[in-house]
């Protein structure tokens, strides 16, 4: 018969390492386990659900994003006269399995601004303008000096969408206001530049007077 000096059932967060200091004193150590050596944590716990809640994350952005491009490019670029019923209806069930896959993926990451800006489009060429800025919000709450979802409502509000001017030169200043970097803010600065031209181009621009009191 075997004699030991200490015996340690189960191998989950203490015995390996119990079993190790002993030994390392010289004791003699016997280490018992029933199932998986490691316990929950290492096998079945801890581990492998973290590895498996960011595998599904990427996942469920990865396929979001498929679903917003391909309903996009289903669409096309030209404007709504010159669209027929078949590419509208064939964006809409695209962009309903990205709203699902994205709607999905927020709860697997504890930051998905990612997800956000793009659910955020998704509910923009949707016409649910409510629920972009609610995503907004939510999304500002977790990180206050989130790019993606404010480059997703600066688009929102792009005079063409519903949306006007001085709109986005109040986002500028109110993103401005909340700290966000000199690079973040130019590039939110860029869409109003770019919404300048797109005005001027349909001799659209509002003077700076009309402007200021909208
Ligand atoms: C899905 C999931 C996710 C988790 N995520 C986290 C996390 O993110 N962070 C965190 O801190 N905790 C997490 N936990 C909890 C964590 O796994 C446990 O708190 C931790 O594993 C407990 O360690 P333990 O050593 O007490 O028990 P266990 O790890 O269960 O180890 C006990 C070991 O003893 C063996 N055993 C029991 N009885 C006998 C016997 N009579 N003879 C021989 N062997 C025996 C068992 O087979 C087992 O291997 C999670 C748990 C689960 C289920």
């Amino acid at each position: 018969m075997q004699l030991y000096d200490a015996l340690i059932i189960g191998t989950g967060q203490a015995g390996p390492s119990l079993a190790a200091k002993l030994a390392a004193a010289g004791r003699k150590v016997a280490i018992v386990e029933r199932n998986l050596f490691g316990g929950t944590c290492v096998n079945t716990g801890c581990i492998p659900t973290k590895t498996l809640v960011a595998s599904a994350y990427a996942a469920h952005l990865a396929r979001g994003i498929h679903y917003f491009k391909s309903g996009v490019q289903t669409r096309g670029s030209q404007n709504y006269d010159h669209t027929t019923t078949e590419q509208l209806h064939g964006m809409q069930l695209y962009l309903e399995k990205a709203r699902q896959d994205l709607q999905d993926s927020l709860a697997l990451d504890p930051k998905p601004m990612a997800s956000y800006g793009v659910l955020m489009r998704t509910n923009m060429q949707l016409g649910d303008q409510a629920a972009v800025r609610t995503l907004l919000d939510a999304a500002l709450k977790l990180d206050a000096h989130a790019l993606s979802p404010r480059r997703a409502y600066m688009r929102s509000i792009q005079t063409r969408f519903g949306g006007s001017l001085q709109q986005m030169i109040d986002f500028v200043q109110s993103s401005g206001a909340a700290g966000l970097t000199p690079g973040q803010l130019a590039v939110l600065q860029q869409f109003v530049d770019d919404e300048r031209k797109w005005l001027e181009a349909r001799s659209g621009l509002p003077d700076e007077g009309a402007v200021a009191s909208n």
